[in-house]
């Protein structure tokens, strides 16, 4: 019900808005019956009726088009309209014959370059077949030449102007872009040219709309100098032009003027009164200027002006640009005009020195925060891997960058390891291991120096870890020292597909993040060996008895709550004291370090070795019964009784007995586990030791 009703809905919403569509072919039917050809019948009210419903609609059609915008179907709507009425048209001044048919082409090419896509290729069809109704059915043309032609100019024309418009599209487009990259390039430009920004910085890529500002604000600055000067003054015009990075020429930096014929620059310094002033670095003018005088060089032609004055704006004896006041009126800038001008040179300079010490307290203050947040995370960030994370977090909001890693230095092994890599082939590199070399890193790490030099990388001269693992593309790179109480435990490194990335004081503010990185991972070492010293026995690493009974409760409760069998296998050296005796207690300790090493290594993953005191050592193993603990017991014997030590006094050879109990067989409770497990160590004992018993 609801889908017929819906149907319904559908084909009324699609009548309403193709009825133009509808009305169209109507109206084109009566081409195809010839209606307007001459001599059939003589023009009549008919005609106009016709004609009257036809304007009717392409009023409509346009307006509607004009208010809410040409959606494709309203534009080959219109389209079919206009081309209906030129066809009547056609076929009223003689059809296929008259001289006026080329507009047909005209309408289909205008038509078209107003469509987009589809729309165009349908009205260029429709044209066609419009076209060829008209003449074969209207006209009773069926001359194949004739009929084909029509065919193919109306075709030709569609396509052309489709064409011309696409290809005008795209000129528009890239023009735009192109515009709007030099405006962003200008805005460049002003920066440095109001040393704002070093000359060569490049790394203001985040910082970009604090630059701007700035801009923005210097500008406001020298506007309203100017302007007051050239109102009080009477001057025609009243320009600063500043040096640009060659210090060959100058740039116009602002301007009031009343003259249509200023250059747009950059101007070489010249002979004239700017060149003078600049040169001599003191106010030069000129009254009065003979005409056609061609010396002042931002004017296109000679000047019209009859006194000029061109006063050099020096900051500490370095000339930061000239401000130069030229007036029609004969009359020579009098020495007060002249200590005004002066005057407002300094008001210009102000300006500058402002916005500069804005911007680098901006700057730093912006680095300060992110410092600030970073060393507040490091406090809260107890573990290796949580430092690194905050510390490459902080590391991208210093200096975005396109890859980032975190070694460490192991000294024992005089060894590298990529602990963390980000960023493009940070998968691949993360986890590499490699020797002390003659790489970047390995060279930061031993000279605590930063390097490349002014983070110039190049790949194919220079290496990061290894020849091997490249990194590859990066035109900017920093590998900084972590360093903590004069040694350093790695490197911080950054890298960026743009040269010149990372700029100096970039540099500074992420070496003290490396500062804080070092320190932090430093103590997360020192947390996690202090965790490792209080669940470890000291001598062997195996876990120590405290360690090792919290594990067993748990594992215990596990144990219970899924019905699995948790196994106890408790070890005793045979006639240990024997072996302190003759051998002294160095070998003994050796013999317990080497029982430690056989258990670690015939343990699975999931067992859990102690050292309980003394020579006695515990098994604990996960969802295994008494048998295979048995097995396990018997490796490890067989195993120690096979190991030969070296003493000083010829080979040692040791045995172990071993004694296995089983949850919950055997035993209920942790207590009565080791209670069951010491009456089968003591069975394997008396039945002569170097065994393995089983309650
Ligand atoms: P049994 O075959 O009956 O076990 O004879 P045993 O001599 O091994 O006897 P017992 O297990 O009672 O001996 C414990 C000896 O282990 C006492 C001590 O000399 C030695 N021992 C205990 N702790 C250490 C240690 O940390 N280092 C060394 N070198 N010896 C230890
Ligand atoms: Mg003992
Ligand atoms: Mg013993």
């Amino acid at each position: 019900m609801t889908a017929l009703v819906q149907a319904a809905l559908r084909v009324r919403r699609t009548a309403r808005s193709s009825w133009g569509l509808g009305a169209a072919i109507i109206l084109a039917a009566f081409l195809l019956a010839g209606f307007f050809v001459p001599g059939t019948r003589t023009l009549g009210w008919g005609h106009a009726v016709w004609f009257g419903v036809w304007l009717l609609l392409f009023g409509r059609r346009a307006r509607n088009a004009q208010q809410h915008g040409a959606d494709p179907r309203s534009a080959f709507e219109l389209g079919a309209i206009l081309l209906v009425g030129v066809f009547a048209l056609i076929q009223a001044s003689g059809g296929v014959g008259s001289h006026l048919y080329p507009l047909t082409y005209v309408a289909v090419a205008l038509v078209a370059s107003f469509s987009f896509g589809w729309t165009a290729i349908g009205i260029i069809a429709f044209a066609i077949v419009l076209g060829f109704g008209v003449a074969f059915f209207g006209e009773n043309v069926a001359d194949p030449e004739v009929l084909g032609l029509n065919a193919f100019f109306t075709a030709c024309f569609g396509a052309l102007s489709r064409l011309f418009t696409r290809a005008e599209i795209v000129r528009v487009r890239r023009r735009s872009k192109q515009e709007l990259a030099a405006e962003r390039e200008k805005a460049r430009d002003d920066m440095r040219l109001f040393r704002l920004v070093a000359p060569t910085s490049e790394g203001v890529r985040d910082a970009d709309r604090l630059y701007q500002t700035s801009v923005q604000e210097v500008r406001q600055a020298l506007y309203h100098a100017l302007q007051l000067l050239h109102q009080t003054l009477e001057l025609h015009t009243c320009i600063l032009l500043m040096p640009g990075d060659d210090a060959e020429h100058l740039r116009i930096a602002e301007l009031i003027t009343q003259s249509d014929d200023i250059a747009d620059g950059p101007f070489t310094l010249g002979a004239g009164v700017v060149g003078a002033a600049v040169r001599r670095q003191v106010t030069t003018s000129l009254h009065p200027i003979r005409p056609g005088y061609a010396g002042i060089c931002y004017y296109r032609g000679p000047a019209a002006v009859r006194a000029v004055i061109a006063v050099p704006v020096l900051e500490r004896g370095h000339l930061r640009a000239v401000l130069c006041a030229d007036r029609m009126v004969d009359r020579q800038f009098s020495p007060q005009e002249e200590e005004l001008l002066r005057g407002s040179t300094s008001h210009i300079l102000r300006a500058f020195e402002n916005e500069r010490v804005f911007m680098a307290l901006e700057t730093s203050k912006r680095e300060q925060e992110i410092l600030y947040r970073a060393s507040q995370s490091f406090s809260t960030a107890l573990t290796q891997d949580a430092v690194m994370e905050v510390g490459l977090a902080a590391a991208a909001e210093i200096a975005p960058h396109d890859f980032a890693a975190i070694t460490e230095y192991q000294p024992e092994g005089r060894r590298h390891v990529v602990k963390r890599a980000v960023g493009e082939q940070g998968l691949v590199l993360q986890g590499l291991r490699f020797r002390d070399n003659t790489s970047l890193t390995a060279m930061v790490v031993k000279n605590r120096h930063y390097l490349p030099y002014r983070g110039d990388f190049d790949s194919k001269q220079q290496v990061l870890f290894t020849k091997k693992a490249r990194l590859k593309g990066m035109e900017s790179l920093l590998v900084l020292p972590l360093v903590v109480r004069e040694e350093t435990i790695g490197t911080l490194i950054v890298a960026a597909r743009a040269p010149a990335a990372f700029s100096r004081s970039v540099r500074e503010t992420l070496q003290a993040l490396g500062n804080q990185l070092a320190v932090s991972l430093a103590n997360a070492r020192a947390v996690r060996q202090l965790e490792e010293l209080a669940t470890t026995d000291g001598l062997t690493g195996c876990l120590n008895k405290r360690a090792f009974l919290t594990e067993l409760s748990q594992k215990l409760m596990a144990a219970e709550r899924f019905g699995r069998k948790l196994s106890l296998i408790v070890t005793d050296l045979d006639h240990f004291k024997g072996v302190n005796d003759t051998y002294g207690h160095a070998t003994g300790d050796r013999v317990l370090q080497e029982l430690g090493r056989v258990l670690k290594r015939m343990k699975r993953e999931t067992d859990l070795v102690a050292r309980f005191g003394g020579e006695e050592f515990c098994v604990l193993c996960e969802e295994t019964d008494s048998r295979g603990a048995e097995l396990l017991a018997e490796r490890v014997r067989e195993e120690l009784a096979g190991t030969e030590l070296q003493t000083e006094l010829g080979a040692l050879r040791v045995t172990a007995s071993l004694g296995v109990a089983t949850f919950p067989d055997h035993a209920k409770s942790a207590e009565e586990l080791f209670a069951q497990g010491d009456k089968a160590l003591y069975q394997a004992k008396n039945q002569g030791r170097n065994r393995v018993c089983t309650v």
